[in-house]
């Protein structure tokens, strides 16, 4: 997942900013766009990291991810696809084998009765067919807004919205995308300025770029695209840090990681 070269220009003479400003400048569509381009040349091949080869296999592997790493999802997912290869084989599933088999992903308990009831629901109300509908996925137990949006622009190919997870919070908010920090509000803004044909594949720039540069601990803004464009960059041209107020910005007064810095 390694970033092609920067698609911006290069930085030229630099001073770095201490820390990252709390509450960024918002930019409009216009820098968004760019954003989105630039993005999508470093990152051609941002997607979706979990593996599923079926709509009922990406909602189990979405419902898996919370709170856990996409790759360990990957490593337990191969196993429990065999032993329950649809909604009818999961439905009928003995709890204790199931926690067993997911254990490692964390929570187990509580995304067992997710799996448990979400594949009933399926088996019931949709004739084991995942539904291709936020208002029908939404009503499933463990099913969320966010998985909705997972399972549509990916298994389906439908924008209907945008995934914010902690990275797609994190890194719209230090590019000035928004400046909320609640998940359908942020979600909401995001919808105002990027394309609805690139919903789905905005969040995995972002997820992709908030895994690789605009890290959650310091964003490696010297190897970043948008250093130039980005409010919240701490590369600063030597002719604008030094002796400005952008270069005598107090650390004090700012937050060293914005909103969300897991
Ligand atoms: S790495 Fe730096 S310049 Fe790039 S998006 Fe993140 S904060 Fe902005």
């Amino acid at each position: 997942m390694s970033p092609r070269a920067s698609a911006a220009p290069p930085p030229p003479a630099f001073v770095t900013r201490k820390a990252l400003p709390r509450r960024p400048k918002q930019v409009g569509r216009e820098v968004a766009l760019e954003y989105i381009r630039r993005l999508e040349e470093t990152y051609p091949d941002a997607k979706c990291s979990l593996d599923y080869r079926s709509p009922y296999e990406l909602v189990v592997a979405t419902i898996l991810s919370a709170q856990c790493t996409d790759v360990r999802v990957n490593m337990v997912t191969p196993d429990l696809f065999a032993r329950f290869p649809n909604a009818a084989a999961l439905a009928g599933a003995e709890p204790e084998e199931l926690e067993n088999r997911i254990k490692s992903t964390g929570f187990f308990r509580n995304k067992t009765k997710s799996l448990l009831g979400m594949a009933r629901a399926v088996v019931d109300k949709h004739r084991g067919e995942i539904p291709r509908t936020m208002d029908e996925l939404t009503h499933l137990p463990g099913i969320g807004r966010k998985t909705a949006n997972v399972v549509l622009g990916n298994a389906f190919g439908l924008n209907e919205g945008v995934v914010v997870d902690t990275h797609v919070t994190r890194v719209s908010f230090r590019l000035g995308l928004t400046r909320e920090t609640d998940a359908v509000k942020i979600e909401q803004d995001l919808i105002e300025v990027v394309p609805r044909e690139k919903w789905t594949l905005f969040s995995h720039l972002l997820i992709f770029h908030g895994r690789a540069i605009c890290v959650a601990r310091r964003p490696l803004c010297e190897k970043c695209p948008l250093w130039d464009l980005c409010p919240s960059s701490l590369v600063v041209p030597v002719a604008s840090g030094k002796g400005t107020a952008e270069g005598r910005r107090r650390p004090r007064k700012t937050s060293a990681r914005g909103p969300d810095s897991r």
